[in-house]
């Protein structure tokens, strides 16, 4: 079956719900056994069978098993947000004492969360670069013990090499952990390339409607039992509500998808043309600097994009032209059927990760709206707001 076939069918058993479509919201805390056997086996098997709602339900199983297959993972475990996702999993890999190496283009908060909880709990995170995995390898000590990846990079959106960096982190015995948010499964599967878990803020395009929050992790065989603890030690929860907006988004993943990669790209190549912007960072822009990496490791990209005005651009004037746009909302997170602007600043640790941080930068999710007018938001904000260069 082509994907876009199994899209429609993952995870879907009308034969076990009276010819339902859809595996309905199951809401439940207890499930209720037929004898003191049958609760002892289902006790046995807590994150395969119905057990108890904490570790699962009908509905929350069905998405699991329908993610694991998109993600041709072992087994996937959902959390109640991305970011619930990345920190249970970090937390049950790394013990005091032990060391993190950690991208430095990171999504914000998972940096305040290595730089705060797990130095509280005595880990510590050395900072790499994405580009520059000789350097990386130079930063592994004994007690290290895991290396996190995020591609492409939150803001500045580099690309890495996550072929290599499974073999550095297997050459090193470390386990090798991705953020795959902006991807999704639908266009790049990290496990294929060789690392061991891959992470997900399914609150972004699984959902894809703005409407709930969800953090999915899948992996190889010999981590799905830490994935399986990471959940069920600290009493993780998720609403059968929740995974049944989630089970719906996914039937049109792969729709939305394609639909936001195109205008993006359109976007994406409207803006770099124009003589007030710098520089646009989307991979899939032939011309970006990671473009040859993604075209090799990625199936596509998604609506998610970086624009650097020139550095003389005050902050006043990108925040009045973030304003002045009529069809991008205000707001963070991303993935859903509409337009986001956003300005940024991306906090970086290595002094060789900060000039392309350092152009005032507006991040862009191109929706699901018509790109033409778009691209006539777009133009009118910045006629109105972006001074030309002066030449
Ligand atoms: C949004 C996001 C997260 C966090 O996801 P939530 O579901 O909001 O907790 C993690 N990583 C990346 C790259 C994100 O964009």
């Amino acid at each position: 079956m082509k994907p876009e076939t199994r899209l429609v069918h993952l995870g879907r058993e009308p034969q076990r719900f009276e010819g339902l479509v859809n595996v309905p919201p199951c809401r439940t805390s207890t499930y209720l056994h037929d004898s003191v056997a049958a609760y002892q086996a289902a006790a046995a098997d807590k994150h395969g069978r119905l057990y108890y709602g904490r570790f699962g339900s009908q509905t929350s199983l069905a998405l699991a098993s329908a993610c694991a297959e998109l993600d041709e993972a072992a087994g996937a475990v959902l959390f109640p947000s991305g970011l619930a996702a990345i920190t249970r999993v970090l937390g049950c890999l790394l013990r005091p004492g032990d060391h993190l190496l950690m991208v430095d283009t990171v999504y914000g908060p998972v940096r305040a969360f290595c730089e705060q909880e797990l130095t509280r709990v005595g880990v510590r995170t050395s900072w790499y670069s994405p580009d520059d995995l000789v350097a990386l390898e130079a930063l592994v000590r004994p007690e290290t013990r895991v290396v996190y990846a995020e591609s492409p990079g939150s803001l500045t959106f580099e690309v890495q090499d996550l072929r290599a960096l499974a073999d550095v982190a297997r050459r090193h015995g470390l386990v090798s952990v991705v953020d795959n948010t902006w991807a999704t499964p639908w266009f790049c599967r990290p496990l294929a390339l060789g690392m061991d878990i891959s992470l997900m803020s399914g609150s972004k395009y699984l959902v894809g409607h703005s409407d709930a929050l969800l953090g999915v992790a899948s992996s190889t065989e010999p981590y799905l039992a830490i994935l399986q603890q990471a959940a069920a030690h600290y009493g993780n929860a998720v609403s059968a509500d929740d995974c049944y907006l989630a089970l719906r988004g996914l039937r049109t993943l792969g729709i939305r998808l394609a639909r936001h990669q195109a205008s993006a790209l359109r976007v994406a190549g409207w803006l770099a043309a124009r003589p007030e912007i710098a520089e646009v960072f989307y991979p899939a822009l032939p011309g970006d600097a990671y473009h040859a990496i993604w075209q090799r490791d990625f199936s596509g990209a998604s609506g998610l994009l970086g624009v650097a005005f020139h550095s003389d651009v005050t902050e006043r004037q990108r925040h009045a032209f973030v304003d002045g746009l009529a069809l991008f909302g205000i707001g963070v997170s991303w993935g859903g059927f509409e337009s986001l602007a956003l300005p940024g600043q991306a906090p970086r640790r290595l002094p060789d990760m900060q000039p392309r941080c350092r152009l005032p930068l507006v991040r862009l999710h191109i929706g699901l709206e018509d790109p033409g007018d778009l691209i006539a938001d777009l133009a009118c904000s910045l006629a109105n707001h972006i001074p030309m260069p002066e030449r």
